[in-house]
């Protein structure tokens, strides 16, 4: 028997792998922007300095570290909601002020009620898809009398969703509204146990099974001690694990737009930070989601009341932003849906 068997995992063998690395080249080829004069033109409005003025508002200790539940981080949630009404990006209709309550039963016990913020932009060809952009709003509060402020932790993910709303809305105005819808998603208590995500898709807006990809943005305004030598990098997460495509998409967005080092170190399914599991693009995972968690690493200001917004790089926190967006922007406007297929 083992003399047909070896034959036999040979032949398959040489079968299979030129099939699958046709498809994989037929799948990059047909990753392509149509539109890539317009991408410039919005992409060009994500700039340092409001990525600036956003996350030292953001982090600013009037909130108080915006514990989840507390007067500080509901008062930051009144201040997204007010940028996205100043844009005049609108809540969805069954949440017509903006506002998610994640009730006191959800949350762990001593934590108040607390709500998740949702705007959107309603695409023009297919609005019942959607596309999320996703950042947690909270942060650790006050500990031992010192406040946490989270400028990168997330505040960097914070403004950066800020920014791409507001390139999004520009082009909708002057008619390159998105395809497909956009939601811009902040939720709560992802510190304490990423409540705020896992009541959201237990508990959607839009209809689950209609949302196309999840972004996540948790930290990204810093870098590492692995990249001390070159800080144009961003970790990439979960890319390819529900849709080959998104991982190439990605790409694409990179190598057109902004050029960084894509690290896949903490994709690993083995890898023992599991940084998979652990914000909120998980609960949207779980959902069977195509999903991808970008993020800095960590570093020596993580997690402690050092996190603030004079040691954001801003130059890099653009360029990652950016990335974001163009990759939302293909993923809103491509002519056919984002491809679950996994090769
Ligand atoms: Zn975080």
């Amino acid at each position: 028997m083992k003399l047909y068997i070896l034959p036999l995992f040979f032949l398959v063998g040489m079968c299979a792998k030129p099939r699958h690395s046709e498809k994989v080249k037929t799948l990059k080829e047909s990753i392509a922007y149509s539109d890539i004069s317009s991408v410039e033109t919005y992409i060009s409005t994500i700039t340092e300095e409001d990525l600036k003025s956003h996350v030292y508002e953001i982090s600013s200790d009037k909130y108080a570290g915006r514990k989840t539940g507390e007067a500080g981080h509901n008062e930051v949630c009144d201040y997204i909601r007010g940028y996205y009404k100043s844009l005049n990006i609108k809540a969805p209709d069954s949440h017509s002020d903006y506002f998610q309550i994640v009730p006191k039963s959800a949350l762990p016990d001593n934590i108040n009620a607390s709500q998740n913020v949702i705007a959107y932009i309603e695409g023009t060809d297919y609005p019942d898809q959607y596309v999320y952009i996703v950042a947690h709003s909270d942060h650790e509060g006050v500990i031992d009398g010192q406040i946490y402020p989270g400028a990168d932790d997330n505040g960097s993910g914070t403004a950066a969703i800020f920014e791409m709303a507001q390139a999004f809305k520009m082009a909708s105005n002057s008619g390159y509204g998105p395809k497909r819808s956009i939601v811009f998603l902040h939720v709560t208590a992802e510190e304490i146990g990423l409540h705020g995500s896992l009541y959201y898709t237990n508990n959607p807006v839009f209809p689950i099974e209609n949302t196309v990809s999840t972004l996540n943005i948790d930290m990204i305004g810093r870098t590492d001690k692995r990249h001390e030598n070159n800080q144009d990098y961003i970790y990439v997460i979960g890319s390819d694990r529900e849709s080959t495509e998104l991982n190439y998409i990605i790409q694409e967005a990179n190598s057109n737009f902004v050029n960084l080092e894509l690290d896949y170190k903490y994709d690993e399914l083995r890898d023992s930070n599991r940084y998979f599991y652990r914000s909120d693009h998980y609960n949207f995972a779980l959902k069977g989601i195509p999903v991808t968690f970008f993020f800095n690493g960590e570093h020596e200001d993580y997690t402690k009341p050092t996190d603030t917004a004079d040691k954001i790089n801003y130059p890099l926190l653009a360029k990652r932003t950016k990335l974001i967006f163009a990759t939302a922007w293909y993923i809103a406007n491509s002519e056919t849906a984002l491809s679950r297929e996994v090769l």
